[in-house]
């Protein structure tokens, strides 16, 4: 995950620790070696020239040059913007699924075709049945939990969360292609209801492209589920594409919450570094398999540290 972005970062590091004086010269070549790390991960220009200013202004500063071991405070100076980027102020509780609230906690999984979200709606299902779960820092124990896809474009799209709510084992609600979603969400509304399931994960659908159609659809479906958590699932290998998708879906949702898919693969995960700033929404988890377990809370300050090697 991240290799080439943490192999050139450590590589810097390693030299910045060796450095015990800090000039003019060897910092502003340590910054243009992180400038090139970054942008060859492929993490937005804005975000990474505002990096590179924040690390040098804070790097002429006393708490660096003042230091016993410049390089070695340095390299602190590093971690913590390099955390703070990927979202180091939220909260416990922004990173944190919010279900305190009536049973039903709707869950709306938002994103692309492709991105991940049939998955990683069984990844959740699989999560918070097996009480997974944190809420103020303390496990609430297993759910019981529905899914239901709302996604009547692809027949094939139900039939791959059946299979995965199987696998998962928690309960799924069938669909048919010949309903409207906006149906197939209050249907499941009431069986969750009815059969007092405490979290609802509604799977929609995703088109090839940002399209109006189906960003009116999905808001239809959110204002008719009122959901606590509105969970925009991107996938990293996208690169600089991501950040502009995940704008889009910003602007158009009241999003509480990134799930960045297929960290697994050789993705130079630029956009795990660039979504979180874009958006402004907290990166709650990340997917690092094909399979069911395959899914990581997100913790921005071990990401960081992971990042750096
Ligand atoms: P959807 O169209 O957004 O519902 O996307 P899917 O859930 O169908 O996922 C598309 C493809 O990506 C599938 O082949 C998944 O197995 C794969 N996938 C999803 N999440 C991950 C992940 O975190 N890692 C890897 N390696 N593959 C993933």
């Amino acid at each position: 995950m991240l290799d080439n972005l943490t192999q050139r970062l450590s590589r810097v590091v390693k030299t910045m620790r060796g450095q015990a004086r800090l000039t003019e010269a060897n910092t502003q070549e340590m910054l243009r070696e992180v400038r090139m790390a970054l942008l060859e991960a492929d993490v937005s220009l804005p975000v990474v020239r505002d990096f590179v200013a924040r690390v040098k202004e804070r790097a002429l500063g006393q708490e660096v040059v003042g230091s016993l071991n410049p390089g070695q405070a340095l390299v602190g100076v590093v971690h913590k913007e390099l955390t703070a980027l990927m979202g180091g102020e939220q909260s416990a509780q922004e990173s944190e699924l919010s279900l305190a609230t009536q049973p039903p906690a709707v869950i709306l999984m938002a994103g692309l075709q492709g991105a991940g979200k049939t998955t990683t709606t069984g990844k959740l299902a699989k999560w918070l049945a097996e009480g997974g779960h944190v809420q103020n820092g303390r496990k609430t124990g297993k759910k019981k939990v529905l899914v239901v896809s709302a996604d009547v474009y692809r027949p094939a799209a139900i039939e791959q969360l059946k299979t995965v709510a199987g696998q998962a084992q928690v309960d799924f609600l069938p669909s048919d292609p010949s309903q409207k979603p906006e149906d197939i969400a209050r249907a499941a509304l009431e069986y969750a209801k009815l059969h007092h399931h405490e979290v609802l994960i509604v799977d929609t659908a995703g088109r090839l492209g940002i399209d109006e159609a189906m960003m009116r659809e999905i808001r239809a479906l959110y204002d008719l589920l009122n959901p606590v958590e509105t969970l925009f699932v991107v996938d990293a290998m996208q690169g600089q594409d991501a950040v502009n998708v995940a704008k889009a879906f910003a602007d158009a949702l009241p999003l509480t919450g990134v799930v960045l898919t297929k960290l697994d693969g050789d993705a130079r995960g630029g956009a795990a570094l660039s979504v979180r700033q874009v958006t402004g929404k907290p990166l709650k988890f990340v997917g690092v398999s094909e399979k069911l377990d395959g899914l990581e809370p997100f913790y921005p300050e071990r990401m960081a540290q992971r990042v750096l090697g």
